[in-house]
């Protein structure tokens, strides 16, 4: 296979493609083992559109690994405001420290010890590597996953162990040792602009004269999984308590989606409640009964592995009611002009935009 590919050139038709094609984003022109970091984090689950601007305010606000690392994670949270996936400022802020820690705030120059670092697995520890250092070792991102096996009708599917390994061990095959880190950036860049999943542009593709799929007329047949996600469904009920002007926030805490992360006070169920159901679970959680309920909005948000149904609803307590707890979390009371101070998941964003915006009509 290696022999057959070099001679194929491979490697030469990517990267002379990309050297032709590829974006201008900042963190090429500036390809230090920081910006690498920071860009390759941001664009593990968003798009390069979406994930610039994010990038941009994340480096100016954190311009190296000592500034992140002195920040707060509140501040960490809140330049992540709105990318989901909130494990990965953690784990970014974490790894900050690690670096200060272990390598006195220089970022380490190897694969192996990249990879010890939080929140960077393979992926990301052979991006660091190969495009800041040179070192060689192939990155196997979505993009490759789907390049590869359409070129080369790989039927393994992707999500399972032996298919992980099997495009790992194709990719490094592949890999031009000598310019790893562009032909890395060659392979997701044409996985990402040429070799979509919905639609692939063989007209113009540097790998058409030897790609399987292209000559069998089937790159939609490629990648193969194994399994279909499943999703879970979770009904939030959202209250907005006010007292003297002031919110009632909680903040969420460990083992569950948006960790670190503030919202209104919250009962959750598996299942749809009716009215009655969520005035009495609020009555019981508050353990008074609440003057008044009125639903506001309704809004489903959707993540890859859950379907959120939300729905806010505004109550009415009695004057001076304050709560210090709202099933044992703690709550914090905070005025409109001041909720920019505390992350806040989209969802509760686009919630507190309408609750703002509309007249709430009573149960
Ligand atoms: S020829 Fe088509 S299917 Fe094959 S790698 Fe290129 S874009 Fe993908």
């Amino acid at each position: 296979m290696d022999k057959f590919l070099k001679m194929t050139g491979f490697a030469t038709s990517i990267i002379s493609w990309y050297n032709i094609n590829k974006r201008d984003l900042p963190w090429r022109q500036n390809a230090s083992p920081y910006h690498v970091w920071i860009s390759e984090i941001i664009l593990q689950q968003t798009q390069v559109k979406q994930g610039l601007d994010y990038y941009n305010r994340f480096i100016s606000l954190f311009p190296d690994v000592v500034s992140l690392a002195n920040a707060s994670q509140q501040d960490v949270l809140l330049a992540w405001q709105g990318l989901g996936y909130y494990s990965r400022a953690r784990n970014l802020h974490a790894a900050a420290h690690q670096i200060v820690e272990r390598y006195n705030g220089v970022m380490p120059d190897t694969y192996a010890e990249l990879i010890n670092l939080s929140g960077i697995g393979p992926y990301t520890a052979a991006a660091i590597a190969s495009i800041a250092f040179g070192e060689p070792h192939a990155v196997v991102d979505g993009n490759v996953f789907r390049l590869l096996a359409r070129c080369f009708s790989v039927e393994l599917p992707i999500d399972t162990g032996e298919g992980k390994r099997f495009f790992t061990n194709l990719a490094n095959e592949l890999l031009d040792s000598t310019n790893p880190g562009d032909f890395n950036q060659a392979m997701m860049e044409l996985g990402a602009l040429v070799c979509t999943p919905a639609n692939p542009d063989c007209a113009i593709c540097p790998l058409r004269t030897m790609c399987n799929s292209y000559r069998l007329g089937n790159p939609f047949s490629f990648p193969v999984k194994s399994r279909k996600t499943t999703k879970r469904d979770r009904y939030f009920y959202y209250f907005v308590h006010e007292s003297d002007k002031q919110l009632a926030i909680t903040r969420r805490e460990k083992g569950d989606i948006w960790q670190g992360l503030w919202e209104l006070l919250l009962i959750e169920s598996d299942k749809r409640l009716s009215e009655n159901q969520i005035v009495r679970q609020l009555s019981e959680s508050l353990n008074m009964a609440p003057l008044a309920v009125s639903h506001v909005v309704e809004m489903r948000h959707l993540l890859t592995h859950q379907n959120i149904f939300a729905s806010l609803h505004k109550v009415k307590m009695p004057e001076k009611f304050n709560l210090v707890t709202f099933k044992d979390k703690i709550v914090v009371y905070t005025g409109r002009e001041n909720l920019t101070d505390y992350p806040l998941p989209k969802l509760i964003e686009k919630l507190l935009a309408q609750y703002f915006d509309l007249p709430p009509k009573v149960l």
